[in-house]
């Protein structure tokens, strides 16, 4: 009685992270009732989300630009050489919400996870290690703000290891993020203190 894309369309959603499958299904009937003024906008605006590029030295997304680097990365006010490290992009907008530092970022795309053996296969630390290798005699400061979490914790000693060969300080936030806790839901004092105290 269905029709299949409708089914097909829910099971698409319910893989966005914390969509379940009444979730989702409830979105797809939605999108249904308002094509008009929700659907087919959001088509386009799909669309262009798709045309975006990542900057090639964070990953965060960016507008296809010629130097394919973000707003943050070009921007001559923000130290290169001090890489706050995070978990996904939404980290990145609450620590600049909380307006620290003039550093510049990383994202991981993800954690290392405890189960899953090689790191390297599904963690992309390419582009860092190159950044970490320019410049030499400049000494990096690679602060991790990474949720206080297991995962978290294995990511930093993991990521710390790689980074042993070069010239490169490693800090952690310092306490004030509650174990478990998430950077992404950190509010702003909390995360000025966290980097005030890292260590
Ligand atoms: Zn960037």
């Amino acid at each position: 009685m269905v029709p299949e894309i409708i089914h097909q369309c829910i099971k698409r959603i319910a893989r966005i992270p914390g969509i379940g499958q009444r979730h989702a299904s409830r979105i797809v009937f939605f999108l249904l009732r308002a094509r008009t003024h929700v659907t087919n906008p959001l088509i386009q605006d799909l669309e262009r989300l798709c045309a975006l590029s990542s900057c090639t030295s964070c990953l965060f997304p960016c507008e296809p630009h010629e130097t394919n680097l973000c707003a943050i990365c070009r921007d001559p006010q923000r130290d290169p050489h001090t890489i706050i490290i995070v978990e996904k992009e939404t980290d990145l907008l609450t620590i600049e919400k909380a307006k620290i530092g003039q550093g510049t970022y990383y994202i991981l795309g993800g954690l290392v996870n405890p189960v899953q053996p090689d790191p390297e296969h599904y963690l992309n630390l390419q582009p860092l290690l190159t950044r970490i290798a320019k410049d030499p005699r400049i000494k990096k400061e690679v602060i991790f703000a990474l949720s206080p979490t297991a995962a978290g914790n294995l990511t930093a000693t993991y990521i710390e290891r790689k980074l042993r060969p070069y010239p490169v300080q490693c800090t952690r936030l310092g306490r004030g993020l509650p174990n478990g806790g998430d950077v992404e839901f950190t509010d702003e004092e909390t995360m000025s203190a966290a980097f005030m105290n890292r260590k």
